[in-house]
């Protein structure tokens, strides 16, 4: 019996990012993560409010494509399957799946896409690619089903929009007719379903895009780069292009003794290679005593960590769309070798800033060194705070200038302290158990700000109870404390070893 291959926008869109991952998708169930479950959940409740966005016009209960009758009318969510006989083992389903159809009174067809972003164009004014591929998919499926698209237009959300007392919807979505940013060719998109089913078909081989941005979040990842003879090794060095990754595969180079042989090298690479090639670190003690200068043994020193929300849109007057929200902090002080602690962790469904600053301001004290890793973060949320609550701007100015940026040690670039755990980065995940093992966030639910987000998310809704709530409420504390308290555990060392 033969198969249906069904071709939707998403594996288009993927085949246009990678042509390898559909050849190892299919007919592989990947479980999704618990973030990616739940930014899903975010895409389906702006889309549930860009129904506003169109009001009286929309005719919510069309999902198939009856429109002959139509006429100044929205469709929501139309479809539209395109059926032909395929080769001897698959018959071929093209289908897509519509945000909207708007049909005007001439009888004309408008595309409307919802995107839950705030940037759908590059620097350069164009379309960015994966919108781009999105949007001249469905105008070709849609045309194919004899509709064709007199316009393609995409609804986002507005970066520049502060929630009033009242959500305005149109002032939080901008509609942007880009028709003419499509560069629509039809035979260029047939071409690639070509391709698509030849592969799938295993009639033709992929080309693989490897690249750090594609290929880090890869499921595929393992098996694919063994299949390259690509090493984790060659593919974590700093800097390196896809480009580079290509003349070294291809010249079947698994041994970072002779990368240097085949690309250029800068003076990251050449650390990140000694380094692992020798497994032993390279620690200039004089430049770390250079930048600890301002550090005096004895002094307290605090270390600060904030965990933010993000909401799309925004829940409370004042926001912006996405702007990252401190709902919880960290301080640890550090003093004659005794760590103390103080926290806010705001645990109701509510704007968390006016309680959060009042309790900073006390905690944080009004002098001493504060560590924090990779300080832009932290700044940029004090700088949006000062402004939206002036009462603290000069406090929270008087934060910025008491921080000291742990990670600038770290850096690659700056080659004071790197280590072949580092793997060629210096996040505080890789960087703390270095100098730490008791320092572990095996224990706790929450590994990352993401996670902590949608937690947060979690525990503040009413469909919770108080035993899940307090489990939440603790994990959360427990997350952001191990990261300052990490901040002291390194500066400590660094203090012993200058
Ligand atoms: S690991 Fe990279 S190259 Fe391989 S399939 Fe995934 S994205 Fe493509």
């Amino acid at each position: 019996m033969k198969n249906t291959f069904s071709l939707t926008k998403s594996t288009y869109k993927i085949h246009m990012q990678c042509q390898a991952i559909n050849q190892y998708s299919i007919g592989q169930q990947v479980s999704e993560s618990y973030v990616e479950n739940n930014r899903k959940k975010e895409g389906i409740a702006i889309e549930e409010e860009s129904k506003k966005y169109f009001n009286e016009l929309i005719d919510s209960n069309h999902l198939h494509i009856e429109i002959q009758n139509y006429r100044n009318t929205i469709l929501y969510q139309p479809e539209a399957t395109i059926e032909f006989k395929g080769s001897d083992i698959r018959d071929i389903r093209i289908t897509n799946r519509a945000d909207y159809l708007f049909i005007d009174k001439d009888g004309n067809y408008h595309l409307i896409e919802v995107k839950g972003k705030t940037d759908p164009y590059k620097k350069n004014g164009k379309l960015k690619d994966d919108i781009k591929h999105d949007l001249t998919y469905q105008k070709y499926v849609f045309e194919k089903y004899n509709i064709p698209i007199k316009t393609v237009s995409l609804l986002y959300l507005n970066n520049d929009y502060t929630k009033k007392e009242k959500t305005i919807i149109s002032e939080l979505f901008i509609k942007d007719d880009v028709t003419h940013l499509l560069e629509y060719q039809s035979s260029e998109i047939e071409e690639e379903i070509s391709r698509i089913i030849s592969i799938i078909q295993k009639t033709s081989k992929p080309i693989k895009t490897i690249s750090k941005g594609n290929c880090r979040d890869c499921p595929y990842k393992q098996t694919c780069h063994s299949e390259e003879g690509l090493t984790d090794e060659i593919f974590e060095i700093p800097d390196i292009r896809g480009k580079d990754i290509n003349i070294l595969t291809n010249n079947n180079i698994t041994n970072l003794k002779d990368v240097g042989k085949y690309i250029k090298l800068n003076p990251n690479k050449e650390s990140y290679i000694q380094v692992t090639r020798t497994n032993k670190p390279i620690i200039n003690i004089d430049a770390i005593r250079n930048e600890l200068k301002d550090f005096k043994k004895g002094d307290p020193i605090y270390s600060l960590d904030y965990e933010t929300l993000q909401p799309p849109i925004p829940e409370w007057e004042g926001f912006r769309p996405y702007q990252q929200i401190p709902m919880q902090y960290h301080i640890s002080k550090l003093e004659q070798n005794n760590i103390t602690h103080k926290y806010y962790l705001h645990n109701k469904n509510s704007n968390p800033l006016p309680r959060l600053l009042e309790n900073l301001k006390s905690d944080i004290g009004n002098e001493g060194l504060i560590l924090v890793y990779f300080k832009r973060f932290e700044q940029q949320r004090n700088n949006e705070m000062g402004l939206m609550y002036p009462e603290y701007a000069s406090f929270l100015e008087s934060v910025n200038n008491r921080m000291f940026d742990l990670e600038e040690i770290f850096k690659i670039s700056k080659g004071y302290y790197i280590h072949p755990d580092f793997k060629g980065r210096s996040t505080l995940k890789l960087v703390l158990p270095v100098f730490s093992t008791e320092q572990t966030y095996t224990d706790i639910e929450i590994s990352g700000g993401m996670t902590a987000r949608y937690k947060w998310h979690e525990m503040t809704a009413d469909n919770i109870n108080d035993t899940e709530k307090k489990k939440i409420y603790k994990d959360l504390l427990e997350y952001c404390r191990l990261d300052t308290e990490g901040l002291l555990i390194i500066y400590k060392s660094l203090m012993e070893l200058i």
